[in-house]
Order: C-alpha cells, then structure tokens, then sequence
C-alpha cells in the first residue's frame, strides 16, 4: 500500500458582518469531520478555517456599531474562534484577513497578476452593489441589483481589472478534464453554462472606501474583496513570505484537496479562484465542494415560531456530538436540509440513545455482570450463522462506510453505519443473552460469551467508523470498552476479530441520555432568551437592509394616510409579515407589469401575484427569501387569486419597486414583528 500523503482541506472564511450561525457551524463541522477521519487514514492533514474582515459592507456596519472596522472584525472573528473552541473542532489553523501574513501574500499575488500582464488599470463608470460588493450588469442609477435586488450606486471610478475574460477557453477546458473539479455535478453544471455565456473583465480594486488592502505601488486603491478573501487559502500556508519554512509549508500543503463551500460562492470559487490562480500560474485546488443550505422549520410542538439559528442552545442542552450527528445524517450532502427541534429530538432519540447508546450500554453492562467485566472468549463450537451474519455484515459496513465517506456522502455512510447498530440490537434481543445467563450449563454459557463478544465486536467497529462524526462519545464508548485512548485506533487496518480477549472494561455508563419533550421547550426558551440579547446589543450588522414597511406595489396604492396617524403596537401585530422563499416564479400573460410566484413560507406554499416584472427577472426571483403580509385577504389579479402580498419599497415617480429583504440569514416561516 502507498503511504497516504497529505491532505489539504479548507472552509470559505466567513465574513464577519454576522455573528456565527448554525449554517456557518455546519460547514465547519463537515470539513473538521473529514479532517479528523483524514488523521484517522494517516494523513499529513491541514484544516484551515478563518474571517474574511475587509471591505465596505464591514466599513459600515463598523459605523453604525460605533467603533472601528478593525475592533468590529476583532469582535465578531472572536465570536467564531470563542464558538469553535467550545466545539473543539479540531482545525489547524485560522486565518484573518487583516494579519500582516495574509496582507504580505495578498499584496505578492497581486504584483505576480500584474507582472504577468493580467491586472491593468482602467476606467470604470457603472452600478455597484454594497452588499455583493459587486459592480452589476444593470445601467439605470438606482436599479436593483440582479443578484440580490436591493438598490444599486452609480460608482465611476479609474480601477484595476483582472483579465477573465481571457480565461474563457481554459476554464472550461478545465471543467471538462477534471469532471471532479466540482461537485457535485448541478454545481458544476451552473458554472459551465455561466462561462460559456461568456466573461469580462473583473474590477479588483475600489477607491470608493479604504477598509482594505492597498494595491501595491498604488495606495489610494484597495483590493477587491472577493480577491482577499480567496487568496486567503494560499497566504496561510505561508505564500508570499521569504521564511524558508513557509515556503516549505506552501510546497508541502498546496494545492489544496478540498475547499468546501456554500452553493451562495460557487461563481467565485470555481471561476474566479482558479482564474486568479492559472493567470500567476500556480497549481489548482483538486476539488471544490459545494454543500446545499440548511433551512428551518418551525417546531410543531411549539405555538411560537422559535427558529433556532445558533449553534449554543444545542451544544447547552443535547452536546456536540448530536449537533454534528444531526448535521451530517440528516442532510443529504450538496442538497438543502432542514432543521427543526422535533427533528434534531427524534434523531437524537432513535439513533443516539436507542440505537447506539443501547448497543453500547446493554452490551457492556451485560459483560460486566455475566463475565466480571472482561471481553469473554467466544467458542468455535458454540457458534452458529447469526454469529457469522453479524461478522459478514459488520465487514461490508467497513467497506461501505469508507466508500461512501470518501465520495462526501456523510448522510448515506451514517445510515449505513446505523444499519449494523440496528442489527446487532435485534440480534440481541433474539438471542435472548440475560436468560441463556440464568441457566448454569457449559453450552449456555459458552454460547453467551459468543453472543457478547460478538456484540462487543460489532460495537467496537461502529465505533471507530463513526468516531471522526462523533468524537466525544465514541472516545467514552471506547475507554468503556477497555482499548483505552480512540486516538491511537489504526482506522485504515480497522477488521472484524481484532477484539482482544480479556480486555478488562472500563467503568460502564450511558453515554446518550434520553430525550424528552422537555429538552424542546428548554431549547426554545433558551432561544428566545438569546434571541432577545442579541436584539438589545447595537452591533449594526442585523438589521435588515429594508424595513417593510413601504407600500406594496401590487395593488393600486391609495393615496398615503396623513403620517401624524400612529398605530398602536396591537394594530401592527394584526399584520401578519413573514419570510418566504420563492420557488416558482413566472411572467403572467398579458399583463407585462404582473409576476405569478409561488413563495414557501415554512408551513405552506402560496401563489403570489407582485406588480414587480419591469424590475425583477423571475428566473432571478428563485429561490430568494422575501417578505410577505400573510393575512392578507386573497384577491383576484388577472384571473389569478393571489394569497398575500410581497413587501417591496417604492422608488421614484414611477414606483419602481425594490424588494425588502434581510443582510443576515433568515429562516423560512420567521415573523417580523
Ligand atoms: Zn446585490
């Protein structure tokens, strides 16, 4: 067998214009599982994750928090590692944009681009998008922004561009050489026909703010921030730098294996990134990607809608492990999952505590009290198939479980993985080992020690496959199981028989304790508490970027209501506003202003009819979290019921609509109020 070399595997670094949520957390989760698995496989392995701290949308959040863009990043970067800590997650490194060695190898890039002809100075006059930090394709002052609809800035101004579009032809000759360069294959799919339909040349640089990198030589311009970000990957192993051990660290890590990302940056990691990359002519990354999005479903068990978004109240109430279990079982890697209380219960309940935890604590518990507490020798001649069916399973769970894990597919090695749990379970309850225990002849007794260590043989295999998901409980069942310290277990040699005889065991405990619908309410009042903290803290940077409270423009609007009119807080709760997802959106015929949506709204769907087609393209609607007045009687546009109506502000003399919409990650269903 080859020695395994090293393994490279990064996540995006996360922009700290929010604070830390469970989509960040599912992420990072992933990526520290497939590291811890990778040192498992004896990997050379480095996991990088970070905080991507420079451009104008921090410049301003800084402001309205009423500090510094610096102290702002300093705070909300620590929230991150504060969080990751508490996780243990077991990166390697964690990189800042604004430390001297990112800005050292930001700035090296940059020269390198620019000595090889592929940065020039040029002129710019256009719209640009703050919250893209984008210049777009759009050339009325004002108009919305094609990525996110919210209202565009005329900028002009003398900038560097990278050329890509002299990158065309060998990005997708790339693409189809290496079909694994992204996935999964739809990802890949959307990128191939976004180059085909042709590329410009990308502005790096902005003189409009100065919460940035200088470009080298040229100081009143900082660099662009999607091109800080991506350097990132390179600059923390050590490019850039004259220290001869970063250099060796660069050569011995780069490129790297994985980057993991959110499908929201495919464009830029997978064009952009190695654009960037084959213009200064180093090596591409081997592999990009891209997971689905986590979205949130109310809890039917509560009255209010509690939409956890955070991390903590898991870790507080059910652990780590069942976090990072839920995350990886429950989502079918590269799709979109969604996440409720109820269902992080069931899965804790039915998978951990019945299922593993009562494999380990039955198996164990039982060896201690039949055999003083040492793994028994099971007899040749007290053995029968269901023995030997339990061994053949457990070693085609082996070597499905590595398969599967290998190809990302967390989900489906898991379930496989919990296919021999569930075996060994039922195995035992047909063999009944607590009454064979109660008869005091030589083959009873012969044959439940072959029945225990069976068991204990398929727990200690279960274990150690699923010890990079679950890290803290499988190293209890393990030092349970008497093999002492998980993190010497030889995964890669990992066979059945490997158990040695008269192992003593450790002090036997559950490892998972149950549930109960207690621990929901628990998790939403915690939640709420949280909630309301976060609220009272002026950070700026959760604002949503409209506040709905303009007049719609679907219906004709009446002229507007003398403003000394105030409502009191019981009239405006008699609004119903919540945030949908659009799913289906398409031009009504014959009337050219009108668009028929269909908006998910967590519990249901609703067919919407928005005055809103001269500004939005609906192929660009899809997809997109808007605000919608739920109760809203449903009236008659076109021959079309439309069920509530989308909040949008109104701009100008002709109305022209912008939707509202949120900086922050928001849930499906969540109410504004
Ligand atoms: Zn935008």
């Amino acid at each position: 067998m080859d020695k395994p070399g090293k393994y490279y595997i990064t996540t995006p670094i996360y922009y700290v214009n929010a604070r830390p949520h469970i989509g960040h957390t599912y992420t990072t989760v992933a990526c520290d599982t497939v590291a811890r698995r990778q040192r498992m496989m004896r990997y050379d392995t480095w996991f990088l994750t970070g905080t991507d701290e420079h451009g104008q949308k921090i410049e301003r959040a800084a402001v309205a928090a009423g500090c510094s863009p610096q102290e702002f990043a300093d705070r909300v970067s620590g929230e991150f590692r504060q969080l990751w800590e508490r996780m243990k997650l077991s990166y390697d490194d964690f990189i800042r944009t604004t430390e001297p060695r990112h800005i050292r190898g930001m700035q090296a890039l940059f020269k390198r681009l620019m000595e090889r002809g592929y940065i020039y100075k040029g002129s710019y006059s256009g719209q640009y998008c703050v919250f893209d930090e984008l210049y777009v394709d759009v050339t009325e002052p004002g108009a919305p922004c094609p990525e996110c609809g919210r209202p565009t800035e005329t900028v002009k101004e003398e900038n560097y561009f990278f050329k890509l579009s002299a990158m065309e032809g060998p990005l997708l000759k790339l693409y189809t050489e290496n079909p694994d360069f992204i996935r999964p294959e739809a990802r890949r799919n959307e990128v191939i026909s976004f180059v085909r339909s042709g590329l410009r040349d990308l502005s790096v640089s902005r003189t409009t703010f100065s919460w940035g990198i200088p470009v080298p030589g040229d100081e009143k311009h900082v660099i662009y921030v999607w091109l800080d970000a991506l350097a990132n990957y390179i600059t923390a192993i050590g490019y850039g730098s004259d220290d001869p051990k970063d250099k060796k660290k660069f050569e011995r890590y780069w490129p790297a294996d994985v980057h993991m990302i959110g499908k929201e940056i495919v464009r830029f990691h997978c064009v952009y990134w190695p654009a960037f990359l084959m213009a200064a002519e180093l090596p591409l990354p081997k592999s990009i990607i891209a997971h689905g999005w986590l979205l949130f479903e109310e809890s039917k068990m509560s009255k209010s809608r509690g939409n956890i978004v955070r991390s903590e109240t898991i870790l507080d109430t059910l652990g780590a492990d069942t976090l990072r279990y839920f995350l990886l079982r429950e989502i079918v890697f590269g799709g979109d999952g969604s996440f409720s209380f109820d269902a992080l219960v069931q899965r804790f309940n039915a998978d951990l505590a019945n299922g593993l935890g009562n494999l380990s604590s039955r198996t164990l518990s039982m060896i201690t009290r039949y055999f003083d507490g040492e793994i028994p020798y099971p007899s040749p001649g007290a053995r029968d198939a269901s023995d030997d069916a339990v061994a053949e399973l457990a070693a085609k769970t082996i070597a499905e479980f590595h398969a599967q894990f290998e190809q990302f597919q967390f989900s489906r090695a898991l379930e496989t993985a919990w296919g021999l749990v569930a075996a060994v379970n039922k195995y035992i309850v047909e063999h009944e080992p607590w009454a064979l225990a109660e008869k005091e002849d030589q083959d009873s007794r012969a044959r439940l020690a072959t029945i225990l260590h069976t068991s204990a043989e398929a727990l200690r295999i279960v274990t150690a496959l699923v010890h990079p998901v679950i890290p803290e409980s499988t190293a209890r069942i393990w030092e349970q199981l008497g093999l002492g310290d998980i993190s010497k277990l030889n995964l890669p040699g990992l066979a059945w028989g490997q158990l040695p005889l008269h192992t003593k065991l450790g002090k036997v405990e559950a490892v998972f304790p149950r549930a109960d619908k207690g621990t929901i309410e628990r998790m939403q009042q915690m939640e709420q508490e949280r909630a309301g903290q976060a609220a009272a803290e002026t950070t700026g940077e959760s604002k949503p970027a409209a506040l709905p409270t303009a007049a719609a423009p679907v219906a004709p609007v009446a002229p507007a209501a003398p403003t000394n009119n105030t409502i009191t807080i019981d009239d405006f709760a008699k609004v119903e506003l919540r945030v949908g997802q659009v799913k289906v959106a398409e031009k009504v015929k014959g009337a050219d202003k009108l668009l028929r949506l269909e908006v998910d709204l967590g519990t249901e769907t609703r067919q919407v009819v928005a005055g809103i087609a001269k500004a939005y393209d609906p192929e660009k609607l899809i997809g997109r979290k808007v605000v919608i007045v739920a109760n809203l009687a449903p009236r008659k546009l076109r021959g079309l019921e439309s069920q509530g109506m989308i909040v949008a502000a109104s701009l100008g003399d002709d109305g022209v609509p912008v939707l509202a919409g949120f900086l922050e990650d928001v849930p499906v269903g969540a109410r504004l109020k």
